[in-house]
């Protein structure tokens, strides 16, 4: 299984709008931080978590061939806004979606235009949701997409419920700045692990550098790599300064597991 870390910047994107700090101006590539995403491939099955905003430019770059699922942590715009872009995976069947039940309903807003009826060639994304209820995170209910198998991670991100996904030894959780004490034992034997992290200034919604850092410790990851980066933290300085077992994510990261 490959997974590649399609996006690991902020909501923002650095470099940043208008911005000519150090690290938007910076020329290591290491440093263009598109919006948070990743895709995991394991020969026969493709799956995307997030369509981020920067899903096209994402897509092209990793020459993802097909996709056949898409799991949402949650709604935020960086998350999904890039979900028209789906388009050419949908002429063949319709992609389902799964989310949270905030995350579904805030999609059929959103996105009202693809369940209205409208002339041909309008030119639609073709997708199914799926809630993912509070049942099925209670009986720890697997997301079965052909080979691949996914268990939904609820976490807070400042008040709001999301999710992070666990398959196998791996776990993807971004947007959040606490992990309840039910989902650090479905994270139990986690080794490879991608985390929010934002800067190291204090936030309400993500954890800093030092509070990933921690949460990665307590849930025993052998190899941890930080995501969702601002424009506070250059890749270069940031690889320097964190402890050994864990790095900054960047874009077109691959970790083959
Ligand atoms: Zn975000
Ligand atoms: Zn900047
Ligand atoms: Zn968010």
């Amino acid at each position: 299984m490959t997974i590649t870390v399609l996006g690991s910047g902020t909501s923002f994107g650095v470099p940043s709008i208008n911005c000519n700090c150090p690290v938007c101006s910076s020329e290591d590539p290491h440093d263009d931080r598109t919006r948070a995403s990743i895709w995991i491939d394991d020969g026969s099955t493709s799956v995307i978590i997030d369509t981020s905003t920067d899903f096209r430019r994402q897509a092209l770059r990793e020459k993802i061939p097909t996709v056949d699922g898409l799991l949402i942590t949650h709604s935020h715009a960086d998350h999904i806004h890039g979900l028209d872009d789906i388009r050419p995976y949908t002429f063949k069947n319709p992609i389902p979606v799964y989310g949270n039940e905030w995350t579904i309903t805030e999609f059929r807003e959103r996105f009202a235009y693809i369940f209205k009826k409208t002339q041909r060639g309008g030119g639609k994304p073709r997708i199914t949701l799926n809630i993912i209820t509070n049942d099925d995170l209670k009986t720890e209910r697997q997301i079965d997409i052909k080979t691949l198998s996914f268990l939904p991670i609820p976490l807070k991100h400042g008040e709001i419920n999301v999710l992070g996904f666990r398959i196998g030894n791996f776990a993807y959780l971004t947007d959040c700045n606490s992990i309840p004490r039910e989902s650090f034992k479905k994270l139990e034997g986690v080794e490879y692990l991608i985390i929010d992290a934002l800067r190291y200034r204090p936030h309400p919604t993500h954890f800093t550098i030092n509070e990933a850092i921690e949460a990665a410790r307590l849930i025993g990851a052998r190899q941890t790599w930080l995501t969702h980066l601002c424009h506070d933290v250059l890749h270069k300085d940031l690889k320097q300064e964190l402890p050994d077992g864990i790095a900054p994510a960047f874009d077109g990261l691959k970790i083959v597991i």
